[in-house]
């Protein structure tokens, strides 16, 4: 009996990874999404006999310019690549800006137990010493590993393997810009995998599917003496839902309180979150004397996007806070 090696779709969108410098010691100053995925293959390491690759370029931008349109194309194509029953896997290539709103986006929508991994790279494929090719070649290493199946959609930056539900950017330019803030849920080392724990029994599956209509979300940050202008300016242009990036445990300065107070009133759905980077935003007098969800453990960021996929399926106000709830983190961030 033959036996027949994974089939990765491999989904090129751009970014750094792609990106050119007219100079190889240039780490700064590139354009982004310069490459397809036939020049990416072309220079990653070898990894003969450990699977197929169906590669194809489905974007070319730098994703600092990703928009939630985006966010449903790839989607769509990621979903299509999983539901044909010849790929096993899929890599999406992609670019660091706002890689963690593109994973944590497909974590929510996608119906799928196969692996489903992004990477990406800090330093542009013209540099003498670019990550790029070998976080790929992890990212193909993970993603044809049967025990990547049946964890959600998966990260690969540095040798790190990060699950979306806590994966952010932590740096401007190092390589190992991914690795401060989540506790890896695995590692590539020594030309295998290596996994921290069981696959989990279940991971909380939201309603949302990548044609769930995407409602239109802001974040406000907090800060001391911020002004309340961002807030009325966001309400009058129709916003849905703000997102709150408060200061410490998602604070509500009492100049802001009645501003977001009017946005619930004008019919906005308001989630306290917070700026800090780890730990949870709870329950908490005063904050929770007003009609404002808390977000758990998720960032600003990914609050948005679940608020926004919430608000566009129509979910009802009542059942908003337990969509936080239930994807709060097993894991306490201490
Ligand atoms: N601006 C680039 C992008 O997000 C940065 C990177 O890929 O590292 O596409």
């Amino acid at each position: 009996m033959t036996h027949r090696l994974p089939r990765i779709a491999l989904l090129a969108t751009g970014g750094t990874i792609a990106g050119l410098a007219d100079d190889a010691s240039d780490l700064i100053g590139y354009r982004a999404a310069q490459l397809g995925i036939a020049d990416l293959l072309a220079r990653m390491p070898a990894l003969d006999g450990l699977a197929t690759l169906v590669p194809e370029d489905i974007a070319a931008i730098d994703s600092k310019d990703a928009t939630p349109a985006f966010w449903q194309a790839v989607g769509q194509r990621v979903q299509a690549a999983v539901d044909d029953p010849d790929i096993d896997a899929v890599v999406l290539t992609h670019g660091t800006d706002t890689l963690e709103e593109t994973a944590w986006y497909l974590q929510l929508t996608l119906r799928t137990r196969k692996p489903v991994v992004l990477t990406g790279a800090m330093r542009p494929a013209s540099a003498a010493l670019p990550d790029g090719p070998q976080n790929l070649a992890d990212a193909v290493r993970v993603a044809a590993d049967p025990r990547a199946a049946g964890r959600g959609v998966l990260v690969v930056m540095n040798a790190r393997i990060l699950a979306a539900r806590r994966v952010a950017k932590q740096h401007t330019t190092s390589i190992d810009a991914f690795g401060l803030r989540d506790d890896a849920v695995g590692a590539v080392y020594d030309g295998a995998t290596r996994w921290r724990d069981p696959v989990p029994a279940r991971i909380p599956a939201p309603p949302f599917s990548v044609q769930t209509p995407l409602a239109p979300v802001d974040i406000v940050v907090g800060y001391a003496g911020c002004s309340t202008a961002p807030i009325d300016a966001l309400v009058a242009e129709g916003v849905a839902g703000l997102v709150w990036a408060g200061t410490g445990n998602g604070a509500v300065p009492t100049a802001v309180a009645s501003r977001l107070r009017a946005a619930v009133d004008a019919g906005v759905v308001v989630v306290r979150a917070s700026r800090s980077g780890r730990g949870a935003v709870t329950r908490c007098a005063p904050d929770d004397d007003q009609p404002f969800l808390h977000s758990g453990d998720l960032d600003p960021g990914k609050s948005r996007v679940l608020l926004m996929l919430a608000l566009g399926a129509g979910e009802p106000a009542a059942a908003l806070q337990g969509h936080f709830d239930a994807l709060a983190s097993p894991r306490v961030t201490p």
